[in-house]
């Protein structure tokens, strides 16, 4: 127990908060006879803007939406990468309910959908561009909010990852402003100001690491923008300008050639 109280210790001082509560629940020893969880490996389709999709060049969204690109067709090898994710977030969404008691099931991959009426299956005209025209955001966030003892109120979305990109700084990594906008994104529709993007290390040695995300109103504002502008190019027939910081690595550069 000593042992385990310093480790725990040597977490805290790293300033973490969720992390050293995850790794002394498995150190304790103290499980249920079983462990519960589903995978939900079917994405819905829908016609909505998502947060994941934060940082995707306008023209993209725009050639997405509007069928002229192939839906992707996924390899058995990453499927099998998307399973073993699934099976991350299952197990801990358990330990965070059932083990530490941080949120109850009412929290976990809760859903946002914006600008939408399910039972009419119609916009409902709660999201509209300046233009006027209707859109729908959707998204669901892995834990909406989970209480850490004496540390507050966090938005809590998990990545898993593979030992070599785990093993790399978040900070600066080619994933981080991808992730952090789109946590972004959620914590605007949360209504919460501060959330953690929980890595997971899905091969050995299933280290955890988490990196700290602050509400960013300016960014979630640009791409509400940006998404309104794909909107209304759609409304009026036209292909939006390429958004991409590089248009010549732009992947949607090739779909509408001749177009400006
Ligand atoms: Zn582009």
């Amino acid at each position: 127990v000593a042992r385990l109280g310093s480790k725990f210790a040597k977490n805290m001082a790293r300033k973490e908060v969720l992390v050293p509560h995850l790794n002394n629940w498995f150190g304790r020893g103290i499980f249920p006879d079983a462990i519960g969880f589903k995978v939900h490996p079917n994405k819905e389709k829908d016609n909505a803007f998502h947060p994941s999709g934060a940082l995707k060049c306008a023209r993209v969204l725009y050639a997405e939406r509007d069928g002229h690109v192939d839906g992707q067709k996924h390899s058995a090898d990453t499927q099998k990468i998307f399973m073993i994710g699934h099976m991350y977030h299952g197990l801990i969404q358990n330990i965070m309910v059932e083990g530490l008691g941080f949120c109850t099931w009412d929290e976990v991959e809760k859903e946002y959908d914006f600008g939408w009426d399910k039972e009419t299956s119609d916009f409902d005209g709660s999201l509209l561009t300046e233009k006027g025209n209707p859109y729908r955001i959707r998204g669901f966030a892995d834990f909406s909010r989970v209480v850490i003892p004496g540390k507050g109120e966090y938005l809590v979305d998990v990545k898993t990852m593979m030992s070599r990109i785990y093993a790399q700084e978040f900070t600066g990594s080619f994933n981080q402003d991808k992730y952090e906008a789109q946590v972004k994104l959620y914590m605007d529709m949360e209504d919460i100001d501060q959330a953690i993007i929980l890595c997971v290390e899905k091969d050995g040695p299933h280290r955890f690491k988490e990196h700290l995300v602050m509400a960013d109103s300016d960014l979630v504002e640009s791409i509400y923008d940006k998404w309104e502008y794909v909107v209304d190019c759609e409304a009026e027939g036209e292909v939006p300008d390429c958004t991409c910081d590089h248009s010549v690595e732009c992947p949607a550069r090739s779909l509408y050639l001749g177009v400006g």
